[in-house]
């Protein structure tokens, strides 16, 4: 749900930050005002950090282990505490192989020095030892023979994470599936918007990847290639994933806040009573609309809604009731909001055609698909975002594109101009519990932003 992004624009907005990023490294001037600064932050007893320590650099955190964020998370496999008087694990010999596509764990055993006969024998194993049989290049196999050449144990490295370890018990193999939650450790950064958002980001320390999550949480509010103005700011608290000591990762952004010519957006990430986690704004209102303002990516206006228009078909004055979005074809069209699929199918000059009812009475029509989506049917549900079909120029269409029509109380209005109503705000229920779980991450940000202010107001 995070992934989504509201905007067009925002692939342009991407290649744009690529091409500014070029032009960066060529030229010193183009300098960008950003901080990155790694803090202790506690959300669980809501202390802010003092400001003498807001300055502590991601360095000083990495030998501070009172720094995590997270203390109920950690590495999922037990501590390693042996009595004194059990004798130590036998030493045994590991032999490592990176797994290249064309291999088989039949080549991987026989490369070991082990027979089919044994490796059945340990895929027949017991607990998970069954899933060594998916294997996938990139991934790394170790076999462990003991003193006297026999095989005591597997271990099959799928990633950072995630491992299958086998190991040899009196009555043959037992595997388990191992996976380590990486410590999140809490960073916050700042960046001021010198040329673009992604030169912004990146002079922050932020990976483009989190910049365009950033841009997907406000992208609801702010259109990241016309709203954009030199001197925009913004600041974010999120994650940084580690293991033993490194970072692997970005991880969620829990808190952010962008000041788009002189109008200040804040969000905060929280999760509800059902398990489904969004942006919201300290009030608890949604940061998404109900409606995604534009159910194509990759796509241009062609023709826009006019009651008036000459139809380029039929040539005589026929009313346009919806906008017009070039795309190729085979683009996917995303539905704009959750809602009850009315029609998929055949509706005269519209071609393939999907018209969904939504909540307000509103209606969205979606015209000359090439094809549906798969499960797309009559009386089905939607979900926003969902794809429901694909750009054609079935029915009569000059070119491939999606007519779209959106309609309230059966009147057509401008899609690209209607006010679109927000997503579901926090239940008032749930409201007290959303005050009380986002209140010390905000504050965070909060006490970072006029920390920042008072140095810049320091001249330092
Ligand atoms: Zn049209």
């Amino acid at each position: 749900m995070l992934n989504k992004f509201p905007r067009a624009h925002l692939a342009a907005a991407i290649l744009m930050g690529a091409v500014v990023s070029t032009t960066m490294i060529l030229s010193p001037s183009a300098d960008v005002e950003a901080g990155r600064m790694s803090v202790s932050l506690d959300l669980h007893s809501g202390q802010s950090t003092p400001l003498a320590d807001a300055q502590t650099s991601s360095a000083a955190i990495a030998g501070n282990p009172s720094a995590s964020l997270t203390p109920n998370r950690t590495d999922t496999q037990p501590p390693i505490a042996a009595p004194i008087d059990v004798p130590e694990e036998p030493a045994y010999d590991w032999s490592n192989f990176q797994i290249e596509s064309g291999d088989t764990l039949s080549s991987l055993f026989k490369q070991a020095g082990f027979n089919d006969g044994l490796m059945l024998s340990v895929i027949h194993g017991d607990g998970e030892a069954d899933k060594l049989q998916r294997l996938y290049a990139g991934e790394t196999i170790s076999f462990a023979t003991d003193s006297a050449g026999a095989l005591a144990a597997i271990k099959l490295q799928r990633s950072r994470l995630e491992s299958l370890n086998i190991e040899r018990t009196d009555t043959g193999y037992t595997g388990e599936r191992v996976v380590l939650e990486p410590e999140a450790r809490i960073t916050y950064a700042e960046a001021e918007i010198e040329s673009s958002l992604f030169g912004a980001g990146q002079a922050a320390g932020l990976t483009d990847k989190l910049t365009m999550e950033l841009a997907g949480i406000f992208g609801w509010d702010i259109d990241f290639i016309l709203d954009i103005r030199k001197g925009d700011t913004f600041s974010v608290v999120y994650e940084e994933l580690y293991l033993d000591g490194e970072k692997i990762d970005n991880g969620r952004i829990l808190a952010a806040s962008f000041n788009n010519d002189g109008r200040e957006l804040n969000a905060v990430l929280y999760t509800d009573n059902d398990g489904v986690s969004a942006y919201y704004t300290p009030e608890g209102r949604s940061m998404r609309k109900a409606f995604l303002r534009t159910p194509v990516d990759f796509a241009r206006i062609s023709s826009h809604f006019n009651l008036a228009r000459r139809h380029p078909v039929l040539h005589r004055i026929r009313a346009h009731k919806g906008t017009d979005y070039a795309a190729a074809t085979g683009t996917p069209i995303k539905a704009a909001g959750d809602g009850k699929v009315l029609l998929a199918g055949r509706k005269g000059g519209y071609g393939n055609t999907v018209v969904l009812q939504h909540g307000n009475n509103i209606t969205t029509l979606y015209a000359h698909m090439r094809s549906f989506a798969r499960g797309i049917r009559t009386g089905g549900r939607v979900t926003q975002g969902q794809v429901i079909g694909y750009v054609g120029s079935s029915g009569l269409a000059t070119g491939p594109h999606l007519h779209y029509e959106f309609r309230v109380n059966g009147a057509p209005r401008n899609p690209v101009t209607v006010p679109l109503p927000d997503a579901q705000p926090i239940a008032s229920a749930e409201l007290a519990r959303f005050k009380a779980v986002t209140q010390s991450v905000l504050a965070q940000l909060e006490t970072h932003q006029s920390a920042s202010q008072m140095t810049l107001a320091r001249g330092e």
